[in-house]
């Protein structure tokens, strides 16, 4: 089998190109990041026969698309053939002044969370930079791009493929998306978010928080027994924001479960003197989800008790025909019967 060559860094292809001259790895570099070849033979800067001897070992790696449902929204669900043919999703959703990418970070997820689809598919395995890399290219990169690491898996389960495939797509001399477009989002894995603050490259940071107690939180993502809300907050609370940056925190709110005033007001009082903001999403019902969505005046009663402590938004779910919408991603191949948005 050839070995991908998308995901290596500049310094993985000058090793691999060691006997060639220096500028060699560049050139190679430049055709897979910038020129986004889909085969060797289309990076014509390098000598026929350095391509024909790299060809013998390797190839570009990009993924198949193996299929791709459009919503009437405008947001496309892709399902991407990996090279061992398991697959996994990317959604793309265009807006007025930008677009966005959804990227999964693994196939299936280990983390379990109750209100989630990608939960019941359990973890099938890591992604490789390459493979994070490879949703970004065929979507294809623009300077209107944001990307946010909210498909499929925990990123931070992930880490070092994940800091690579950031390197990778910020390097101002090969994919060059600005780091203020590129979010992480995490269920609370708190030495994935003490590592990714050790890291000079690293996307923005965001958590989900989707409970206002303890209790609560262990009931609904049961990792919290492991990474406790209040150990949460405190390690958000230590972790080195730069100068432009604040955290995000998510909130996804199920009907009757973490939906009330009392509940906002925990909210507001536990994220109390972080630099934040915060992101409402109600519920994107699915097959098999023991939860319902909140009422829309129920929503905008809980966001206008969050405005009055930080900038809080509602989060139009997107492609939601199409299963595209946050915790719907399940691989699905067909098409299922659409289900409408409950709050717009
Ligand atoms: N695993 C990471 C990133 C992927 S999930 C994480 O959990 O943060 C992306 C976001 O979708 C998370 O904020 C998650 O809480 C939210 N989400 C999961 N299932 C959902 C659902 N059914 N409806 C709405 N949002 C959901
Ligand atoms: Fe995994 Fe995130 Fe879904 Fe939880 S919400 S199961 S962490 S993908």
């Amino acid at each position: 089998m050839l070995s991908p060559l998308l995901g290596l860094e500049i310094a993985d292809l000058e090793a691999l190109l060691a006997d060639e001259r220096k500028y060699r790895a560049r050139q190679l570099y430049e055709a897979l990041y910038r020129q986004r070849i889909s085969s060797l033979g289309a990076a014509t800067a390098l000598p026929e026969e350095l391509r024909q001897r790299l060809g013998a070992a390797y190839c570009v790696g990009l993924p198949e698309q193996a299929a791709c449902f459009e919503s009437v929204d405008g947001t496309r669900r892709y399902l991407l053939r990996l090279a061992d043919l398991r697959t996994v999703e990317t959604v793309w959703m265009p807006e007025e002044d930008r677009d966005t990418a959804c990227i999964s970070t693994q196939v299936g997820c280990a983390v379990d969370c109750r209100f989630c689809l990608t939960a019941r598919l359990g973890l099938e395995r890591n992604l490789t930079a390459g493979e994070i890399v490879g949703q970004v290219l065929h979507v294809g990169p623009s300077e209107r791009l944001n990307i946010v690491m909210m498909g499929q898996g925990e990123p931070l389960l992930n880490l070092t493929q994940v800091l690579k495939a950031t390197r990778l797509l910020t390097d101002p001399t090969g994919l060059a998306i600005s780091p203020r477009r590129v979010t992480l989002s995490t269920s609370g894995i708190i030495p994935g978010i003490e590592g990714l603050a050790r890291e000079p490259v690293r996307p923005k940071l965001a958590i989900s928080l989707n409970a206002s107690t303890e209790e609560q939180r262990c009931e609904l993502m049961p990792i919290t027994r492991k990474y406790h809300l209040a150990d949460l907050i405190e390690t958000c609370r230590r972790y080195p924001l730069r100068s432009w940056e604040r955290l995000t925190f998510e909130y996804v709110l199920l009907k009757g479960v973490n939906d009330s005033d009392a509940d906002a007001r925990r909210v507001v009082r536990l994220l109390a003197h972080l630099k934040c903001k915060v992101n409402l999403i109600a519920l994107n019902p699915g097959p098999g989800i023991p939860f319902e969505t909140p009422d829309p005046e129920r929503v905008l009663a809980f966001q206008t008790i969050l405005k009055k402590s930080f900038p809080c938004f509602l989060r139009t779910p997107r492609g939601l025909d199409v299963y595209a919408a946050c915790g719907q991603l399940k691989k699905m191949g067909e098409p299922l019967p659409p289900i409408l948005p409950t709050v717009s």
